[in-house]
């Protein structure tokens, strides 16, 4: 097609399937969970699902429903100006299942819920509370929204005790008013990392940024020293793909050998962790990272 990039052989991956894959998947559906992992059918799932080196399970879930207020131009989310309210049942349902799977290191994500008085953020902090309570050694991170710069939410998911606060801050900034919904704004994301670490400075704090949209290299070096400065410990970059022909077009799909420099310059800048590749997502082997870097 007219304008269109060729895939590059490091990005023809196979989806997960076999026997052990689906029996997995109908035990999920048995217990009631809806894993990122699996909806967004991401090449990732043996690797994060299975530990690595140190054992260590990660998987994402997906809470308060799958419509969204916003409309990234990325993003392939269903969008409403009014979706259906939260159900009250879901902190307890998740931290019920997630006791019954064997599994180290949660992400709790959500779509941004705009028309919540507090953007989902007491939602998310009671499922951590219940998480925790169940399941006292697994280590939890919330990839949350920008929460349209509220820091009072930022400190409700701060006070449940989490381990990890993420929040993406997905490209740089003169690309964000054509990459983002308009109500995210790059300054606003790095203030609501910053404030994050406010609230509790031991706090982890992570983001990520998403390559092939055209950014410079200078671009680039400069959102991760941005991150750096608003105390920001961990980093993933990954390739951006377009979701569907109406979403933005890749402008460029970067080498598996500049995910490594951008994986050593922030090894250089200070970050507690990189994680740089083609596949990766902001949940790649989290929980692997999360364990090594603190072994370190
Ligand atoms: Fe997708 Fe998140 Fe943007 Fe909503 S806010 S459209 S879920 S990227
Ligand atoms: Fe799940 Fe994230 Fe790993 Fe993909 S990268 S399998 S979404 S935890």
């Amino acid at each position: 097609e007219n304008g269109r990039l060729r895939l590059p052989p490091w990005l023809k991956t196979s989806i997960p399937t076999g026997s052990n894959f689906s029996k997995l998947k109908d035990e999920l559906r048995k217990l009631n969970l809806h894993t990122v992992c699996e909806e967004a059918r991401c090449p990732n799932i043996g690797e994060c699902w299975g530990g690595g080196e140190h054992g260590t399970a990660t998987a994402t879930i997906m809470l308060l429903g799958d419509t969204c207020t916003r409309g990234c131009r990325f993003c392939s989310v269903k969008t409403s100006r009014a979706p259906p309210p939260p159900d009250p049942k879901e902190p307890i349902n998740t931290a019920t299942a997630l006791a019954n799977w064997r599994l180290d290191y949660v992400v709790l994500t959500s779509v941004d819920r705009d028309d919540l008085e507090d953007g989902g953020s007491s939602h998310f902090a009671e499922t951590v509370v219940e998480i925790k309570k169940q399941n006292p050694n697994m280590i939890v991170e919330c990839l949350v929204p920008d929460f349209a710069g509220n820091l009072n939410c930022v400190e409700t998911i701060v006070k449940s005790n989490l381990d990890v606060y993420a929040h993406n801050i997905e490209t740089v900034e003169t690309l964000t008013p054509f990459v983002r919904d308009r109500r995210a704004k790059y300054r606003q994301s790095l203030a609501m990392l910053k404030g994050a670490k406010s609230f509790n400075s031991e706090l982890i704090t992570k983001s990520s940024i998403m390559l092939g949209l055209g950014e410079t290299d200078a671009q680039v070096e400069q959102t991760m020293k941005d991150l750096r400065e608003a105390g920001v410990d961990c980093v993933t970059l990954g390739q951006y793909m377009q979701p569907t022909k109406r979403h933005l077009k890749v402008v460029e799909y970067v080498t598996p050998a500049k995910f490594k420099h951008w994986e050593d310059l922030g090894m250089e800048m200070g970050f507690l962790y990189v994680a740089s590749g083609p596949l990766v997502r902001s949940s790649y082997k989290a929980g692997e990272f999360f364990i090594a870097s603190i072994l370190k």
